[in-house]
């Protein structure tokens, strides 16, 4: 009993070491990742009520792509663009749920800028180029 506990214990050991030497230097697990599957997830449950073939047909393979996507993501090697891809991601969710504030870019330097919300029609000033845009917010 006691040495098939330990020949566990040591595959388990063996299996967590080369699954983390196959992970070195790929990105992993992110935020977007998680969205990515969730969305595939929800279209793959939502295909199994849908009657029309062709309809099921699509939301599958919509699904299955976006999961091949996010395990693409998890296993890439070019970590600086998934970390940016992920950055994007969250910079839209916290526009999303940022209830008082509009974000406008600026249409001289791309810059983006933060203004209240409700305040009307008004004149933004860029803080880096000191451009000058009328935005309603
Ligand atoms: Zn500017």
């Amino acid at each position: 009993m006691n040495s098939i506990g330990s020949w566990f214990r040591q595959l388990a050991f063996r299996l967590r070491l080369s699954l983390s030497h196959f992970m070195a230097g790929r990105y992993g697990n992110d935020k977007l990742n998680i969205a990515i599957l969730c969305a595939g997830l929800f279209l793959s449950l939502l295909s199994t009520w849908m009657k029309k073939p062709i309809v099921n047909l699509l939301l599958v393979l919509l699904s299955y792509g976006l999961m091949i996507w996010a395990i693409s993501r998890t296993l890439s090697r070019n970590t600086y663009r998934r970390y940016q891809e992920n950055r994007r991601f969250l910079q839209l969710i916290n526009r999303v749920k940022d209830r008082h504030n509009c974000y406008f870019d600026c249409p001289k330097c791309r810059q983006t800028v933060r203004v209240p919300r409700g305040k009307g029609k008004i004149s933004i000033t860029c803080p880096r180029c000191h451009e000058r845009f009328v935005k309603k917010t």
